[in-house]
């Protein structure tokens, strides 16, 4: 049985589609576990500066379909430091805050493990579009970012096809190529080039793109990771080595908003839920994941030491289809 009896809730990082519906899903299994539930603007500097009110049944009412997140988020440069932690840890004290679930991303995660290692019980619930958390298969916006950027794909496609063109296409993914490598796959691309993985421009752009143009290709789409970067770079190199006219497109901020997709919302409906329950059964300091379709959790110690590989399977695929 838990001795908690207020929880708080904030969302921290970069924002993610479906965050609002983690936010529903954790106020109202909270109120209906009986717990209060007190939701904590712009993530860390919220909780630093109090800024903070209680959540209710309606409060939550009509943003599950809403992107963005209705309590907003900052990277509050003040937690990053001890000191910082210890005000933060203070401040929950100052409003009852018994535990503090904490939306968003590894670097948020390392926040909250911080205040737990001072006594806070936190629960950490994955949200970021990146799918770069090591202990669980799907975090919150993932779905949702990568059609979005499906989107963008099929649109470019249509351009690039009637000018045989080629189009250099700069997604999100810091660290990781998981929206890069499934929209490659989805969208048709030629190569994918991800910070998972080596590349060299020739052998894996230029040559696929030559050998496509020989076999009759009228389009060519380079899909490239945030975390490689340098998409005019590569764009004005392709067009150096084989005349065929290239743009770039960086996507950006694009791939952060828009509706949440329904796995986005069932996924954040079913995290929050989890979350709750955790607390509901005295458990804490663990990271809701989702492993093989089953809602799982983990240590948040054990859950930051783990480290995220990308599926080679997909990388195969890709290059197979590429043909
Ligand atoms: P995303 O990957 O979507 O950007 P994230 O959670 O990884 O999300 P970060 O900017 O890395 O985003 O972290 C969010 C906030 O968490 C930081 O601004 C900071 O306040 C806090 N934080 C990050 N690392 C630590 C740490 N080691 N100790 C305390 N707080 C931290």
């Amino acid at each position: 049985m838990s001795d908690v009896r207020t929880i708080g809730v904030l969302t921290s990082g970069g924002d993610a589609p479906g965050m609002n519906a983690a936010i529903r899903a954790v106020t109202r299994a909270g109120i209906y576990h009986g717990f209060k539930v007190i939701g904590i603007r712009k993530g860390y500097e919220g909780l630093l500066h109090g800024d903070m009110e209680e959540l209710t049944l309606r409060s939550v009412g009509d943003i599950i379909q809403r992107g963005g997140t209705i309590l907003q988020t900052a990277r509050s440069a003040e937690f990053s430091t001890e000191e910082g932690v210890k005000r933060g840890l203070s401040m929950a004290q100052v409003f009852g805050i018994d535990a503090l679930v904490v939306i968003g991303g590894d670097g948020s995660f390392r926040g909250a493990r911080d205040l737990a290692r001072l006594g806070m019980k936190v629960i950490g619930i994955p949200g970021t579009i990146d799918n770069d958390i090591a202990c669980t298969d799907y975090t919150i916006g993932y779905d949702t970012a990568m059609n979005t950027v499906l989107d963008a794909i099929d649109k470019i496609r249509d351009t690039a096809y009637s000018h045989e063109r080629c189009s250099v296409m700069e997604v999100m993914g810091r660290h990781a190529g998981w929206i890069a490598i499934n929209c490659g796959i989805a969208g048709g691309a030629e190569a994918v080039i991800i910070p998972e993985q080596h590349f060299d421009i020739d052998k894996d752009i230029i040559l696929p793109i030559i050998e496509g143009r020989n076999r009759g290709k009228k389009n060519y789409l380079v899909i490239v990771a945030e975390g490689i970067g340098g998409a005019a770079e590569i764009a004005r190199y392709i067009e150096e080595k084989t005349d065929i006219i290239t743009r770039e497109t960086i996507l950006g901020h694009i791939q952060r908003g828009g509706s949440p997709t329904m796995t986005d919302r069932v996924m954040a409906s079913r995290m929050g839920v989890y979350a709750v329950e955790l607390l509901k059964a005295g458990k804490y300091n663990r990271i809701v994941a989702s492993q093989g379709g089953k809602m799982v959790d983990y240590d948040i110690e054990e859950a930051l030491s783990m480290e995220k590989t990308i599926d080679e399977e997909l990388i195969k695929i890709g290059k197979i289809l590429a043909l």
